[in-house]
């Protein structure tokens, strides 16, 4: 039978931190009249992710990045996606109820590829991969729009949302974004420049409406991976691969005194 009460999912990193931050919160929103559950449920009204950003992702892909709010509680390292400390528990559900806060955007970043099962889609709200299977040079021709860029070659291709940009995205020399700027960022993995290869050195920006499409070389010894936010890995089996924003969003809590470029300062800076 439908419960009655409004409906909260939790989700948990299993660390001692997470699981006492999460028995604390458990107490108070059942007291406020909550109904908890600690798997998706359609039927929720907000998704919570005790843990760091590693565990948010994971919550997501769980979710089936189902287009309820999410709200990040950080036990983790810094926290991009993960808005609330531990000890502000009650700060969190007063802006909750109170609706004081406001909802941030994430863009659903999508892959169109032929596996063995036939078409495919992966998605991710930080960035896609493209790279071979085995550790060799991988050649991947690029297009842009309708356009024919490149023959890349190197280890992959990385195609970043602007909430992505500061994870591995940053680490590849790639560009922080302003999560309030719509658009993709596409960033070479190691790429070779010498007299037999021309590879691009720097990332791409491209308008959130454009698509990337990537050809591997045909060559049957090396499979290519596709691989949404480090955690959804899939092997391509022929033809290309189609990257780009599926105009899907998702929503993310945010106190109002939010400030991106706080978050920046205080992990990089
Ligand atoms: P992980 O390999 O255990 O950790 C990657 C690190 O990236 C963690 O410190 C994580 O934060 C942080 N991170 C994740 N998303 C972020 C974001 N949007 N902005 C800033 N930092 C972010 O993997 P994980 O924790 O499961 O996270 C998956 C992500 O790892 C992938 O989406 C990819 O971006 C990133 N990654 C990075 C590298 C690299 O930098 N060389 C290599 C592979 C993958 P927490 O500590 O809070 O979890
Ligand atoms: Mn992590």
């Amino acid at each position: 039978m439908a419960s009655e009460k409004p409906v909260i999912c939790i989700f948990t990193k299993g660390d001692p931190i997470s699981l006492q931050t999460e028995f604390q919160l458990r107490k108070k929103l059942e007291f406020r009249g909550f109904e908890l559950r600690n798997r998706f449920d359609p039927s929720a009204e907000l998704i919570v992710c005790i843990g760091g950003d590693g565990s948010f992702l994971k919550t997501v892909h769980e979710c089936g990045f189902a287009d309820i709010p999410y709200v990040g509680i950080n036990t983790g390292h810094l926290g991009f996606f993960q808005e609330f400390q531990p000890d502000s528990l009650d700060a969190f559900i007063e802006s909750y109820l109170n609706q004081r806060y406001s909802l941030q955007t994430l863009e659903v970043l999508t892959a169109r590829f032929q596996d063995e099962d036939g078409p495919q889609e992966s998605q991710a709200i930080n960035e896609i991969v493209i790279r071979g299977a085995k550790p060799r040079t991988i050649h991947l021709d690029l297009s842009i729009g309708d356009s024919r860029i490149q023959r890349f070659s190197g280890d992959g291709l990385l195609i970043s949302t602007p909430a992505g940009s500061t994870a591995y995205n940053y680490a590849l020399g790639g560009s922080i974004v302003d999560p309030r700027l719509a658009l993709l960022q596409v960033t070479p993995i190691s790429p070779m420049n010498t007299t037999a290869y021309r590879s691009f050195t720097s990332s791409v920006l491209l308008p959130a409406d454009m698509s990337v499409l990537i050809e591997p070389e045909k060559d049957q010894e090396k499979e290519v991976l596709i691989i949404g936010d480090g955690l959804a890995e899939k092997k391509r089996k022929e033809g290309s691969i189609e990257i780009f924003l599926s105009g899907k969003q998702l929503r993310l809590m945010r106190l109002e005194t939010y400030r991106f470029w706080n978050k920046v300062k205080s992990k990089f800076l």
